[in-house]
């Protein structure tokens, strides 16, 4: 028995590089595909949402003399492109998958709207939700805790390329311990970087846990949704 009927799942756009450093990688894709398609055949309802990091973020493009707000339609699109990429890739292996947008753009996605979100959840499709929250000044995840709240998910699953919280950065820290959970306000008080604060605080704000988990290793994902203890939860 899977432990969650619907997740909101956040995928980080950088992890999407793989080791090429930029852009999306074929394997790590590919890799994805899998792991998403091995929990929605357990009848998992799978919402997600992707950052745009490996190809544009709109604070580098303003640290550069871009305008921010520009930087930021930059930012929104390279989730767009990341979702199509990742779209096809569930395609291939026989996943149903819809890309929805929070900016009017059709036929490249849906424009999102949180009925027509969950009836095709409910269908057994997944649902990629593009565009963050579709305005300038936030990230993606704000826009995962935003969609995951939407969606009336169970937990928002944090794919990330570490094993979960810890007390400082793992890979600068080699003393650095992992929490198996932790609350909300501790991460908070902490300034743990698990997620933005406005992200973290709507999610605290409105009940939806999230479980923090290294998605880079295959199988991982299954493990969480089968219960095991992988990762740190957040709560
Ligand atoms: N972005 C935005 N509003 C949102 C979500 C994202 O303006 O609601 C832009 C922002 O410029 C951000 C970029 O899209 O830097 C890519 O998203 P993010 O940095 O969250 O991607 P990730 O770090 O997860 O790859």
């Amino acid at each position: 028995m899977a432990k969650f009927k619907r997740i909101l799942l956040k995928l980080s756009g950088e992890s999407l590089q793989g080791s090429q450093g930029y852009g999306i990688d074929r394997t790590r894709l590919g890799e994805y595909a899998a792991q998403i398609k091995e929990i929605s055949e357990l009848g998992v309802q799978v919402g997600i949402v992707i950052g745009g990091g490996n190809i544009f973020r709109g604070l580098s493009g303003a640290a550069s003399g871009l305008d921010r707000v520009k930087g930021d339609q930059m930012g929104m699109l390279a989730t767009v492109i990341n979702s199509l990429a990742l779209s096809s890739a569930l395609k291939s292996v026989g996943v149903k998958a819809r890309v929805m947008t929070a900016v009017r753009m059709e036929p490249i996605g849906e424009f999102y709207n949180k009925w027509a979100a969950i009836e095709a959840l409910e269908r057994g499709e997944v649902v990629i939700m593009s565009c963050g929250t579709g305005q300038p000044y936030f990230t993606t995840d704000t826009g995962s805790s935003l969609r995951g709240i939407e969606i009336e998910a169970d937990v928002m699953l944090k794919g990330t390329r570490v094993d979960g919280v810890y007390t400082a950065d793992p890979e600068k820290d080699p003393t650095a311990t992992r929490f198996d959970k932790i609350t909300y306000d501790e991460v908070l008080a902490r300034g743990l970087r698990v997620m933005d604060a406005t992200a973290t605080l709507m999610c605290k704000e409105n009940h939806l846990p999230i479980q923090v988990f290294n998605m880079d290793k295959p199988g991982n994902l299954r493990r969480v949704i089968d219960g095991e203890a992988v990762g740190t939860f957040v709560y």
